[in-house]
C-alpha cells in the first residue's frame, strides 16, 4: 500500500515536468526543464557536457552559463590575437 502511493505520487511529479517544459535539460546530470535549445557545437564549445546528438537542450542555468562561456572565449581568442 505504501509502496503503491509513493510510486503513484513520483509518477505524478514526474508526468507533471516532462509534459509542462517538454524537454529537459541535456547537460549531463541536470534535469532541468530545457528552455533554450541551441546546436550541438555551440555547447561543446562553451564547454558544457552534451551529449551526441543534433541539438543541444538547456535549462535557464545552462544557457545562461553557455552564454557567459562563449563571450569568454571571444574575449580570450582576442587577447590571445593581440598577444
Ligand atoms: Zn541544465
Amino acid at each position: 500500500m505504501v509502496v503503491g502511493y509513493l510510486v503513484k505520487s513520483k509518477g505524478f511529479v514526474e508526468q507533471m515536468g516532462k509534459v509542462s517544459a517538454g524537454v529537459k535539460c541535456s547537460v549531463t546530470g541536470c534535469n532541468e526543464h530545457a528552455v533554450k535549445s541551441v546546436s550541438l557545437n555551440r555547447a561543446r564549445s562553451a564547454g558544457l557536457e552534451v551529449p551526441e546528438g543534433r541539438r543541444a537542450y538547456l535549462c535557464k542555468v545552462h544557457y545562461k552559463e553557455l552564454k557567459k562561456r562563449l563571450k569568454k572565449e571571444r574575449v580570450i581568442e582576442k587577447w590571445r590575437h593581440t598577444v
